[in-house]
């Protein structure tokens, strides 16, 4: 076995690393982390240290890790048949099985499952078939997508531009020109202190209504939103939000994506979050819950509105340009299907709405009231701490001074992993949903000594 300071060489002299500040880890300033295994909400690390998992990675592993059952299901398929594509009508039962397993889960309005592998290559796949779908209906200038500011929805050259973060554009030519940004349904944030919610969504509404005015109805596409705003912020929308844009975006004919990378498959406590608020989309962008990471796979649904244009458009055309070699892959599609069985076996959708609810009331009784907590906010198993400088004025703190990562950092040393969310100081917790009640406690506890450890 090659040793720790082996592979941190090696990691140091070869391994280009997603999200990281590449100089930093070159120059050995920042440190590694070698993950070796992992139980139920628990992994562990080549030193030894066993930590909680309160991200679940990234927001994926949603049944917890070492779950057998699909390790299983993966090593079957890959005997069996490790792979064959899915172009032009072919299939492995797996894929289809998925499919149809799906569907059964999806709004009853939905009506097909495009597999990709990421969230982002699923949202790249939804805005081809938006423009595939107004070219066929003969509106070749309804093309723009709006997205929302602290929207994340891939790190793609498409998918990039859709995400509301500075971090994704800066210094990458992005965003690129079809895409426009309206605000944030970020109510903590809103422009007035003395807004209510309804006001507040009464505001966003406007908001949209004057970009699409602005830049004319008949040039936008599509809308896409995450259900809750995740890497942006854990960020629940305002009451009435979606059903007050729903009627907006019906009015002017335009789509709507519910990006439910995150949401999609039980984590608000309902199998969908589009079921959780009443949106009713033409696509839904599904990955991360799908297989709980236990392979990398995602999807597209696509609504019967969609779908009927696209056979239109095949017929008119011939087959639609559009696949990946990978799509459907068999391996991913035996993890999915294994993955939603023991979802339901669990009784995850259920757990995560109970002990979601138990994590938020427990954490908003332990941090709360601290003079800089700004708010406590979430949704079935998500919440977020978001740190203010001052509480009455909700200020910012100095970004140099990193609250956030020092936050998280406090965490890791005390056994907890905890995300700092990339656009201000805000603490995340998105645990597997198989969460319980104990290990919630042992979340906010460790929560409340690290808060008490930087802040005072
Ligand atoms: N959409 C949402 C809502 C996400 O949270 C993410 C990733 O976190 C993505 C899309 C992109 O998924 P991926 O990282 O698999 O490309």
């Amino acid at each position: 076995m090659l040793t720790n300071d082996q592979l941190d060489k090696w990691d140091r002299e070869s391994f280009f690393h997603p999200s990281t500040h590449l100089a930093q880890h070159a120059r050995g300033e920042t440190p590694t982390r070698i993950i070796t295994g992992g139980n139920g909400v628990f992994i562990e690390d080549r030193d030894g240290n066993k930590l909680l998992d309160a991200f679940a990675g990234l927001y994926c592993v949603n049944v917890g890790y070492g779950r057998t059952e699909i390790a299983d299901a993966i090593a079957e398929q890959a005997k069996e048949l490790a792979y064959y594509h899915a172009y032009v009508g072919h299939g492995t039962e797996a894929s289809i099985t998925l499919a149809h397993m799906v569907l059964e889960r999806a709004p009853a309005h939905m009506s097909k499952v495009y597999f990709g592998l990421s969230g982002s290559d699923a949202n790249e796949t939804n805005v081809k078939l938006i423009w595939y779908y107004n070219n066929i209906l003969g509106r070749p200038e309804k093309k723009k997508i709006i997205s929302r500011w602290r929207g994340y929805h891939g790190s793609g050259l498409m998918t990039g531009s859709l995400t509301g973060l500075e971090l994704f554009h800066k210094k990458f030519d992005l965003p690129l020109a079809q895409v426009v940004h309206t605000e944030a349904p970020y109510y903590f944030r809103r422009p007035k202190a003395d807004m209510t919610e309804a006001e507040f969504t009464a505001h966003c509404v406007a908001e949209l209504e004057a970009l699409i005015a602005r830049e004319g109805a008949d040039t936008i596409a599509a809308f896409i939103g995450e259900p809750v705003l995740g890497t942006g912020g854990i960020v629940p929308p305002p009451a009435g939000y979606w059903q007050a844009i729903q009627a907006v975006l019906d009015k002017h004919d335009i789509l709507l994506v519910a990006d439910e990378v995150v949401t999609g498959f039980g984590r608000l406590g309902t199998m969908f979050g589009s079921d959780h608020y009443g949106m009713k989309p033409d696509l839904i962008t599904i990955a991360k819950g799908l297989t709980s990471a236990y392979a990398p796979l995602s999807g597209s649904i696509v609504g019967e509105k969609m779908w009927k244009v696209l056979e239109q458009g095949t017929d008119e055309n011939g087959p639609i340009g559009h696949g990946w070699t990978y799509s459907a892959h068999p391996i991913g599609a035996a993890a999915g299907v294994a993955n939603l069985q023991l979802i339901d076996k669990l009784g995850l959708v259920a757990n995560a709405g109970s002990v979601g609810n138990y994590l938020n009331d427990a954490m908003r009784d332990a941090v709360g009231d601290h003079a800089h907590v700004g708010d406590v906010r979430g949704e079935g198993m998500l919440c977020a701490i978001e740190f203010v400088k001052d509480r009455e004025s909700r200020t910012f703190f100095d970004p140099a001074d990193k609250i956030g990562a020092k936050l998280a950092g406090a965490m890791v040393e005390r056994g907890v992993i905890a995300r700092a969310m990339p656009q201000g100081d805000i603490l995340g917790f998105a645990p597997p949903l198989c969460l319980t009640e104990a290990e919630a406690d042992q979340i906010v506890a460790t929560t409340a000594e690290a808060v008490k450890s930087v802040l005072g």
